[in-house]
């Protein structure tokens, strides 16, 4: 199946974003093409008999390309009905403003106001202005994943990047952030009790 992607990626990228494999599609041609696809899928085309270190070699050397591009794909997004999309919505407006106040609390960090959005490609941001977003679409996770991503855009108030001293800040505060942010690699919860 997928070949192991993680090894490929060195430091910084030991963060929750990035890709973990690819999908290998041989077939007749003469060189190797990688491709990020939406639904942050990572498809690699390869001659029919080229062996496989040689595609990983490839692959490893186009690890900075192919993460920046996976970072920026959409995930495969869930269509909610309107009284589904009702019900995300109310519960982010109750539940978001009072984590994120006690969460930048206990970092002593200060945001200028929070809005809740229909983002279909990002559970959440934090502009320079210092402003929080979220989608309604993050309350369809379990709470563990909710509590990561608030923590992640608090966290941008002091570092507005993805760097080795943002995951740290992030570490310090919620030591198990990486099993948590996988949980928004994965489709939510089906939302059958709304
Ligand atoms: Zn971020």
């Amino acid at each position: 199946m997928a070949p192991a992607l993680k090894d490929a990626f060195p430091l910084p990228f030991t963060g929750d974003d990035r890709p973990t494999g690819y999908r290998l599609v041989r077939s007749d041609r003469k060189t190797l093409a990688i491709q990020v696809r939406a639904g942050q899928e990572v498809l690699v085309r390869a001659p029919k008999r080229l062996p496989q270190e040689e595609i990983d070699a490839f692959v490893r050397s186009k690890a900075g390309w192919i993460l920046q591009h996976w970072q920026r794909a959409p995930r495969q997004p869930v269509d909610y009905s309107p009284q589904q999309e009702a019900r995300l919505r109310q519960l982010a407006k109750a539940q978001l403003p009072p984590l994120a106040e006690r969460i930048a609390g206990d970092l002593g960090l200060r945001y200028t106001r929070i809005t809740i959005t229909g983002a279909r490609t990002r559970f959440g941001s934090c502009s320079a202005k210092g402003a929080l977003s979220f989608s309604f679409r993050l309350m369809a996770y379990p709470m563990d994943a909710i509590e990561y991503v608030v923590l992640h855009e608090v966290a941008h108030l002091k570092h507005l990047n993805h760097s080795p001293a943002f995951y740290q800040l992030i570490a310090r505060h919620m030591p198990d952030y990486q099993r948590r942010a996988l949980l928004l690699k994965q489709a939510p919860p089906p939302l059958t009790d709304l």
